[in-house]
């Protein structure tokens, strides 16, 4: 229905019965009672409208739906549509908080840093990473502008030129920044930062691995080539043939244990070659490595061994690799006549396999390097006793993948310790008594 009709006729009606009644009273008691009654009836009719234009002015001092009165006559009809009104405008709002919070938290747990800044670059929010990125402070710093807080030359550069649609890589505060500027609206700027110093120093160490490795193979390859190159130009004689022959294959075996190394290494590595836990027994374990120490070491070396810890849970293979690797070491580094001394035994703060020697030993200044691949002390004393330099990256990976450690102590003409320490953790359940042992118990 027409909602001017709605409001007037209802309106004029109310006015038509006071007047009708002025008028029947006119009729039977005369003009003085009859107009005295309409004026009290209009006044009566003035007087609730004014009460509820109070009602309304008081209302919208704190215009909470629920504080609505429900009114007479085309107020009732107001009142509802105020009430609809409000209620509408509250759910937005309480939609729109939560939103808000919603937004709030994803900006605080984004790894990225947000930088909000006006058209001449003052800040006016930040998220926290973007004050870890930055060093800047939300609070502290809002209304500054960014180019007096981010005080780097290639910054400054890149405002100046203001080529937004590159990012910029930054080198700031010991990191290596990726920092994007992107307009918006009419007179905004978003600076976007992404860390990205873990992802350079992995792109680094791959750089280096494969320069390494390429240079490490290319060494036997060229004395491999060399030698055929020469067997082809040139009759060779037996003795002399017979010498390359020897030099090309200890090269090429030289390849090998490095392919070797290298395999196992990223095998180490991949997340797709999960560890196969079984039980290791020490004893075994550590007399097969004596066995192959003794072995390496062609009777040059008093090698001994004693094992008083327990068992534990973990890969034989990989195992053996680690502790191989050490007691070999011990043998290449360790001069004829010296000793060797290989233990496992449970300390105190966890389980601990040490190979100790009577070797050349290490400088302290390189000790912190020896777990980084193709790091040697002395290249050419490696390479004699058919050193990769990958053998401790090995270990420590062994390690890594049982929780485990690896601590060096050494020194230089004195001897090393070299002790893989591994948590109390891997020890290996209690085994239940073979049954011929029950058997040979029994009274
Ligand atoms: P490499 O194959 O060259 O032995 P490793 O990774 O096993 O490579 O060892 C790295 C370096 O640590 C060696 O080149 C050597 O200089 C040093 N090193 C390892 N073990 C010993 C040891 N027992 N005594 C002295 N130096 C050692």
């Amino acid at each position: 229905m027409n909602p001017k009709l709605l409001f007037w006729v209802p309106a004029v009606l109310r006015m038509g019965l006071i007047l009708a009644g002025v008028g029947v009273l006119w009729m039977l008691f005369g003009a003085t009672p009859a107009l005295a009654l309409g004026l009290v009836a209009m006044g009566a009719l003035v007087f609730i409208q004014l009460g509820y234009l109070y009602q309304l002015s008081d209302w919208l001092d704190n215009p909470e739906s629920s504080r609505l009165p429900d009114g007479w006559g085309a107020w009732t009809n107001i009142f509802s549509r105020l009430y609809r009104l409000r209620r509408d405008d509250e759910k937005s709002q309480t939609e729109l908080t939560e939103w808000l919070a919603r937004f709030r938290q994803a900006m605080h747990l984004l790894p990225d840093g947000v930088v909000i800044m006006d058209d001449v670059l003052f800040l006016e929010w930040c998220n926290p990473a973007a004050e870890q990125h930055l060093g800047l402070s939300g609070q502290r710093d809002k209304g500054m502008r960014v180019t007096n807080l981010i005080r780097s030359p290639d910054f400054m550069d890149y405002i100046i030129l203001g080529r937004y649609e590159q990012p910029l890589t930054l080198s700031f505060r010991e990191r290596k920044l990726i920092v994007h500027i992107i307009p918006f609206e009419n007179r905004r700027q978003i600076l976007v930062t992404h860390d990205a110093t873990e992802t350079e120093r992995t792109e680094m160490m791959r750089r280096d691995f494969i320069a390494n490795a390429s240079h490490e193979l290319r060494t036997p390859l060229t004395v491999i080539v060399g030698f055929l190159e020469i067997a082809a130009m040139e009759e060779l004689d037996k003795q002399t043939r017979n010498a390359h022959l020897k030099l090309m294959t200890e090269q090429g075996h030289r390849m090998q244990h490095l392919i070797e190394d290298m395999l196992t290494l990223s095998r180490l590595e991949s997340v797709d070659y999960p560890m196969r836990p079984e039980r290791v027994e020490l004893h075994k374990l550590v007399a097969q490595v004596q066995r192959d120490a003794r072995g390496l070491s062609a009777g040059k070396h008093e090698i001994t061994m004693a094992v008083s810890g327990p068992d534990i849970v973990g890969s034989y293979d990989e195992l053996y690799s680690a502790f191989g690797n050490l007691a070999s070491n011990a043998v290449r580094y360790t001069p004829a006549g010296g000793t060797i001394h290989l233990t496992w035994k449970e300390g105190v703060s966890g389980l601990k396999f040490t190979v100790e020697d009577t070797g050349i030993g290490i400088s302290p200044e390189h000790i912190s390097r020896l777990t980084e691949r193709f790091y040697r002390v002395d290249k050419s004393r490696s390479r004699e006793t058919q050193g990769t330099g990958l053998g401790l990256a090995i270990v420590k990976h062994v390690l890594l993948r049982h929780g485990g450690v690896l601590q060096i102590k050494s020194e230089a003409g004195k001897g090393s310790s070299f002790i893989a320490c591994l948590p109390k953790a891997a020890i290996a359940p209690e085994q239940p008594n073979p049954p011929e042992l029950l058997l040979s118990n029994a009274p």
